[in-house]
């Protein structure tokens, strides 16, 4: 039975809204939108946008903690956490979020357990905050501050195999590099324009019924042979 390891985003797929987008609406100054639009049209990397967003905030950690302590998570994600320590599989969460917004979320439903990599939120002063990118990479090709897909790489060995979990524009390069995507939203439709290995799901509960398959060996094709297929096609 091959072992996997899971890597799995924070926003939009773990909590359903975006915890960063959900800070700056409540606290930065606007000119956070125009760093948003510049990153969304590709002029900037996310490193570069989310520092300069999170420069912008204006908020003591009380605050920050009031605004965290309202944000969800999919509520079947506890129990997909449980299926996979049942079966032996890794699960790590790599966000290109804050770190301290994604503990602080994981701790109120006691999951502060969960491995996390993503980018460091830093306190400067009574309502100020810098960030920091300890997961970034000089050659990423898309300048983000946590390099997914160099995480994605570091994931694999020759004992384990990677499942990416994801849904957004954060998730497109580590997904080249995971064996198998678990995906939702705008994830789905790259994989499919892209040719990798997933299946789409609408949240964790879909998550927690395709483990045993993937688990079985029944739902990773190994990518050699999909080429293959196509070639032979
Ligand atoms: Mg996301
Ligand atoms: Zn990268």
């Amino acid at each position: 039975m091959a072992h996997w390891n899971i890597l799995c985003d924070f926003d939009g797929t773990i909590a359903i809204e975006d915890a960063t987008d959900a800070l700056l609406e409540r606290y930065a100054h606007p000119d956070w939108l125009k760093l948003e639009r510049d990153w969304r049209e590709g002029r900037i990397g996310s490193a570069e946008c989310m520092a300069g967003q999170v420069a912008l905030l204006n908020a003591s950690r009380e605050e920050i903690d009031t605004q965290l302590a309202g944000l969800r998570i999919d509520p079947a994600f506890p129990a997909f956490v449980d299926a996979v320590n049942a079966a032996g599989v890794t699960l790590r969460v790599i966000s290109d979020g804050l770190d301290y917004a994604i503990k602080s979320i994981l701790r109120r439903y006691g999951l502060e357990h969960l491995p996390v990599q993503a980018n460091h939120l830093v306190q400067t002063g009574p309502r100020s905050w810098k960030l920091e990118t300890p997961f970034a990479d000089a050659h990423c090709r898309v300048n983000s501050g946590h390099c997914k897909c160099s995480s994605a790489v570091r994931a694999h060995n020759k004992h384990r195999r990677v499942l990416l979990i994801g849904d957004g524009a954060s998730d497109f390069c580590a997904a080249t590099e995971a064996d198998f995507v678990f995906a939702k939203h705008r994830l789905i439709e790259h994989c499919r324009h892209a040719d990798i290995p997933h299946v789409s799901i609408v949240g964790f509960a879909d998550a927690i019924g395709l483990l045993p398959a993937l688990l079985a060996g029944k739902l990773h094709t190994p990518r050699r042979t999909l080429a293959a297929e196509r070639i032979s096609s």
